[in-house]
Order: structure tokens, then sequence, then C-alpha cells
């Protein structure tokens, strides 16, 4: 099925230390809202089935998102919405809002919560937040942004004392947090395949990767193309047959990262996120994986 991660708006209330927005102004683009419903109805027309609406907060537009997630969820687009959970408050602000957006066809919300997160939101929040999704039965699950390191234990534990649904999801160092020092880790020799949903910009540009993608300006490794000059359809199509892209998926970085000559103890020094930065973000090694690439797409055992 293919999947969008749609930026409505770059607008943030509060400026996490480890965003991958880079800038030091306030960045605050925004979708038309009638260009957003004609951009849906497109995505459905293309075969898109499921859209996340991501950073900035989409909930700062919370009458707009309620009318997007009720033309998704008429043209049968599963939804799914990224927040901070500024607007949950109290257990009472939280329930009349996610009763509203579930009566309007909303199928999950992802709750994302760190220690830099919750230097802005109180984490009762995201648990007011948890809450009401249960209590009226909305899926929700906590994406848990984490460096591994041992401050962060007492914000997991938080999530367990409750109960809660949540997915640790490593830090990734772009943007604000591209100058965060590195934790040590050793993993294993795993693939690191991705999976590489596109995410479509306020701007309508669109990336090939929803995540650190859309910064890897040294290359434009994953930059798609402009919907000013380029159907929906047409942009899918460049992600979907992207040999380079492809191997990620499947081959996966690990494996790219050996053949491109990185030794094994280096490699297992590195995140995905960073592998890929290290291996598409710069122009000499990319070069390089082009050229070789019939010879990669061959190099399986
Ligand atoms: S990480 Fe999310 S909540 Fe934090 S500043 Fe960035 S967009 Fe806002
Ligand atoms: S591994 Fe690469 S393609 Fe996958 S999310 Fe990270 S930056 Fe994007």
């Amino acid at each position: 099925m293919r999947k969008l991660a749609f930026g409505y708006s770059t607008r943030c209330n509060i400026r996490c230390e480890h965003c991958v927005a880079t800038d030091d102004i306030p960045d605050n683009r925004k979708m038309a809202l009638q260009t957003a419903k004609d951009l849906i109805v497109e995505l459905a027309q293309a075969g898109i089935g499921g859209i996340s609406f991501s950073a900035g907060e989409p909930f700062l537009y919370l009458n707009d998102m309620t009318e997007l997630v009720q033309l998704c969820s008429q043209i049968g687009i599963y939804t799914r919405i990224v927040t901070n959970s500024f607007w949950a408050k109290t257990s009472e602000s939280a329930d009349s809002i996610v009763t509203g957006l579930k009566e309007n066809g909303l199928c999950q919300v992802r709750l994302s919560y760190s220690r830099w997160h919750q230097k802005h939101i109180n984490r009762n929040n995201v648990l007011n937040a948890a809450r009401s999704c249960q209590k009226i039965g909305l899926n929700y699950f906590i994406s848990f942004v984490t460096d591994f390191s041992q401050e962060d234990e007492s914000h997991e534990q938080f999530l367990r004392d409750h109960g809660l649904t949540f997915f640790p999801e490593p830090v990734i160092y772009a943007g604000r947090a591209g100058d965060f020092k590195r934790r040590h880790i050793q993993t294993d020799y795993q693939a690191n395949c991705c999976i590489m949903n596109p995410y479509l910009s306020p701007d309508r540009d669109m990336f090939a990767c929803c995540d650190a993608g859309s910064h890897f300006t040294k290359t434009n490794f994953f930059y798609l193309g402009s919907l000013n000059d380029n159907t929906i359809e047409q942009m899918f199509v460049k992600s979907e047959t992207n040999r380079l892209y492809n191997l990620i998926r499947t081959m996966g970085l690990t494996p790219i990262a050996s053949f491109a000559g990185m030794t094994s103890r280096d490699i297992i020094s590195y995140g995905k996120c960073d592998l890929c930065r290290i291996l598409f973000n710069c122009p000499e090694s990319l070069t390089r994986l082009w050229t070789n690439l019939p010879h990669m797409e061959a190099w399986c055992r």
C-alpha cells in the first residue's frame, strides 16, 4: 500500500532541541486548506491508502485537520496524526478533542514523547491523550524518542508504570540534533533495511524519505521533485523505481556500507539514519554507488 507523510504545516508551538527542523527563524509554512483537500483527492486516485499528518504540530490547525481527516475517511484513506499532546492539559479537553476526531474518521494518533519534548509539555498531557484514546476507542501509540542514555530511563519507566503502548525510536542526528554528541553504540550486524515512506512538504515538494531525508542537502538524494511540475503518480513511480532506494528497502544500509568499503567494526557503531547520511549525503560516495550499482545489485548470497 502506498503511504505518505503529509506536511500540512511546519509550524510548531514548541522548539525541541532534537527536532529535525533546522532553522533558527521560526518556520511557519502552511498549505492552503483547499490545496490540501485537492491533493488528498489526487492521492486517493494515485492509490495512496494511508496518510500520516506529521510535524510541525498538526493540532494547531484542529479545525482544518478535522476536515482533512473527514475527507480521507470518506474516500477510504487511513489517517494518523502525529502530535506533541499540548492540547491534552486536562482529561476533559483531551476527551472532547479525541471524540471529535474519532467521529470524523481519524484512525490513529501517534503521541511524540521524549526528554526533549517534555521540557515543554507536561508528560501528564501525553498520559491524558493516551487515556482518552483508550476510553474513546481510538488507536494510539507513543513514539518514545531516545538516545538510549541513562537519563531516558525514568521517562521510559513513566510509560511502563501507566501501562501505555510505546515504541522506542532512535533520535535522528539531523537538524537541531545535528550537533548532539553521538551515543556510542555497537549494534548487531543487522541489515538496516528501511521502508522509506515519502514526505510531502507544505510547498508541494516531495521527498522519498519522511525522516531526515529532506536534510540530505549536499546531494538532494531523496528529493523527488515538486508537485508543480509532476503528478503524484509520477513522484511515487520515481520513488518506487529508483534502484538505489530499492536497495535501501531490500538489501539494507549495512550491506551497502560494507560494499562501499566501510569496515564491519565501523558499521556497527552507527545507527541506520547515520549510515544512510554517510553513504548518500556525500557527493563522492553517491557517485561511486551509482557507478557500481550493477555490481552491488548482484552482490548477494
Ligand atoms: S520535534 Fe515535533 S514537537 Fe518538537 S519542535 Fe519538532 S515538530 Fe515540534
Ligand atoms: S535510513 Fe535513510 S531513508 Fe530511512 S529514514 Fe533514515 S534517512 Fe530516511
